[in-house]
């Protein structure tokens, strides 16, 4: 069962972020890399060649949470204005 705070920050970065190699945005099925960096590519673009993680973007997002903070109200109001 997901908690609250963990839904609502996956409906946040369910496609707010792109892959810069295709501009596609992530959506939360999406396989993705995650490099030592922590940039994201889907895992089907350009391979990076120091990957840190790999999975689908929300066992990313998961595993990761100090890299993609929850967010504020405000932003999910800029957020939901966009879609
Ligand atoms: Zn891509």
């Amino acid at each position: 069962m997901l908690s609250i705070k963990l839904k609502r920050r996956l409906n946040y970065y369910d496609g707010l972020i792109r892959c810069p190699h295709c501009r596609e945005y992530f959506f939360l099925k999406d396989n993705v890399n995650m490099d030592i960096m922590h940039t994201l590519t889907h895992s089907h673009c350009q391979p990076l060649l120091t990957i840190k993680d790999s999975g689908t973007f929300q066992n990313i997002l998961e595993r990761h949470p100090q890299c993609f903070p929850q967010p504020t109200q405000q932003q999910q109001l800029a957020k939901a204005q966009l879609v």
